[in-house]
């Protein structure tokens, strides 16, 4: 008999009216010859109300009593559920995290899934039954409430679907899809048929809150697709597969993180170790960080800014004091009135020129960049929290997301199972830890050249104009750095191939007096390392593992970007072999 997981978000069960509509949805589907497990989130906006609530007690919960607060939004849904499919005249049972089996470690707010149990829901399907799981909740070893992170439903309907090898796992919300950026923000956004895993995993990590991130990389892992719809209508949505919409658009969607803070430690020796020591104590407060950039002044003296959500801050400074004092550094700064912008795309790394058309947009538009950060698949830039949605609409209209692509595939209906595992051992082993970091690979790309543009001024267009006359000049750019730069004096790097080094190096030449910038200076030979796999950024240790053993090689990390599947780093050319012998044996164990 098939199995479908339905889903549905906080807005889908806000009343009583609602949460009988949802049990309609779960009914039609048991009666269409369909086995069903609905996944339940908190009611309305009661899981706000409830960290309101803690607040009013203190400013600093016990994490292990915020667990168990804020499970019992979804414990009050799912009993409202099975009641209603009840009074429908259909038997159904209410589940909690706990009394399914969903094992998660101890990192309670953020917790990780570590096994589902499917005996218990298989029994009570067999049986004829709904089963109504409670969503975002789960138990540790010592019986402990775990939470998975706000907006974690979305993961446990997900795993559920991977763990019961469900024929369909649909998320219904109040959106009818995925829209190019967040409708809320710019009602000019468009709604896409299908997006691929890596662009909804990137999105979704970047501020596209429609999704939760670690959603995504389950779906990935264990190839399950996923169809988001709205909960008030039965008009199709998007499909979430390895797909993309179009293959070739550069660009296919943008988000916006409004809530960010920058931390900078100030004056750090430029030396091995360093981002270890920085990087590691904020890891262990399991907070993600993104947008790491450094500042190298010519005295051999850096200043390290990296990216938090406005929520860590307080946690991240202390750890980043601490790391200060320990590497005698100047001091630690901040902002916590900036936001991100980022624009994703699977076709950008294949293309020259995106690069220009993201800065062009935000310089047309009158937006001052403080820093930039890129991977493969996005350019991300942090700017004022004054000018965020300016931003997000700039770079909208600059990639033309309202129109829909040339060769983008019809929004057809994509199900079927999630891949099977043909050896039986095999799938045990995937699931029994089902949320473990995962490495596809480990690469060196040594073809690359690094130029640095010293003292780019707090103003709007610096990049706009780099990148202008780059692309006019036929030069394909790969990673970019802009740093935050004190007294308004940052500093803008990138690489390009080898052979494009010296033609880029006259270009920028001609190009600083004019920008009133520089010195230009720079590396002919530069190597870069990659590792690839999926949720890399949530999975904090990645970056650490990797800043250790380069550390312990003795390597300097020069540049470093970071997606939720993969994390580059740029060290000197001669240290490339030795990098990548080093990285390969600090990810040995997490090899597929
Ligand atoms: P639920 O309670 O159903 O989980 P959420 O509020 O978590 O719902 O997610 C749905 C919301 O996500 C939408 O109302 C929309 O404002 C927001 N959103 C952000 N980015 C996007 C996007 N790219 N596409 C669609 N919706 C988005
Ligand atoms: N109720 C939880 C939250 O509001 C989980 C969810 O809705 O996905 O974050
Ligand atoms: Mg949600």
């Amino acid at each position: 008999m098939p199995l479908i997981v339905q889903k549905f978000g906080g807005t889908s069960v806000a009343d009583s009216q609602k949460i009988l509509a949802a049990a309609r949805k779960a009914v039609r589907a048991h009666q269409e010859g369909n086995q069903v497990v609905m996944v339940v989130s908190a009611m309305g906006h009661n899981t706000d109300l409830l960290v309101e609530l803690a607040a009013q007690i203190t400013d600093q919960p016990p994490a292990r009593e915020m667990d168990m607060l804020l499970s019992t939004g979804e414990q009050v849904s799912v009993a409202l559920m099975a009641m209603a499919i009840h009074s429908l005249g259909y038997e159904a049972i209410s589940l909690t995290g706990a009394q399914i089996g969903i094992k998660t470690d101890s990192t309670h707010t953020k917790a990780r899934i570590q096994s589902i149990s499917t005996q218990r829901m298989r029994i009570a399907l067999d049986e004829g039954k709904i089963v109504i799981a409670a969503g975002f909740q789960g138990i540790d070893e010592d019986f402990n409430i775990t939470t998975l992170g706000r907006g974690g439903s979305d993961t446990t309907a997900v795993a559920l679907a991977a763990v019961l090898e469900a024929d369909a796992c649909e998320i219904y919300t109040d959106v009818d899809g995925v829209y190019t950026t967040d409708p809320r923000l710019l009602p000019e956004a468009r709604h896409i048929g299908g997006v691929s895993y890596d662009e909804m995993l990137e999105l979704a990590s970047l501020g596209a809150g429609v999704m939760h991130n670690r959603s995504i990389e389950f779906a990935k892992k264990f190839s399950v697709p996923i169809h988001v719809r709205t909960s008030f209508s039965d008009v199709p949505g998007t499909m979430i597969t390895p797909l993309p919409e179009a293959p070739d658009q550069p660009v296919g969607g943008a988000a916006l993180a409004k809530d960010e803070a920058r931390v900078t430690i100030l004056g750090v020796p430029d030396k091995p170790g360093t981002s270890l020591a920085i990087f590691s104590k904020v890891a262990a407060k399991a907070i993600s960080v993104d947008m790491i950039v450094q500042n190298v002044g010519a005295d051999g003296i850096a200043d390290i800014s990296f990216t938090v959500l406005k929520d860590d801050l307080r946690t991240t400074l202390k750890a980043a004091e601490l790391a200060a004092q320990e590497l005698g550094a100047e001091g630690v700064g901040h902002d916590d009135d900036v936001a991100k912008v980022s624009v994703v795309g699977l076709g950008m790394a294949k293309q020259t020129g995106v690069a220009r058309r993201m800065f062009r947009a935000l310089a047309d538009a009158g937006v001052n960049i403080l820093m930039i950060t890129t991977s493969e698949i996005k350019i991300s830039v942090l700017v004022d929290r004054s000018q965020a949605v300016a931003a997000l609409r700039a770079v909208h209209q600059g990639f033309d997301l309202d129109k829909r692509p040339s060769g983008a595939r019809a929004p057809e209906r994509i199900s079927g199972k999630p891949a099977r595992v043909s050896d039986a051992v095999a799938v045990v082993s995937r699931l029994q830890k089902m949320e473990e970091l995962t490495i596809d690979d480990i690469s060196l790309d040594d073809t690359q050249a690094r130029l640095t543009i010293s003292g780019v001024a707090d103003q709007p267009g610096i990049a706009a104009a780099v990148f202008d006359a780059v692309a006019d000049g036929g030069i394909f750019v790969d990673m970019i750095v802009q740093s935050f730069g004190r007294q308004g004096k940052a500093k803008l790097s990138f690489t390009v191939p080898q052979a494009q080094y010296k033609q880029c190096l006259d270009l920028l030449n001609g190009l600083v007096d004019r920008l009133h910038c520089g010195p230009i200076s720079g590396s002919p030979k530069v190597a870069k390392l990659s590792v690839s796999g999926i949720g890399l950024r949530s999975h904090t240790e990645v970056a650490i593992r990797t800043f250790r053993c380069l550390s312990e090689a003795g390597i300097n990390v020069d540049m470093i970007s970071t997606s939720e599947v993969r994390v580059n780093i740029s060290v000197d050319g001669q240290h490339g072999q030795k990098a990548l012998d080093c990285l390969q044996r600090a990810f040995a164990d997490a090899r597929q």
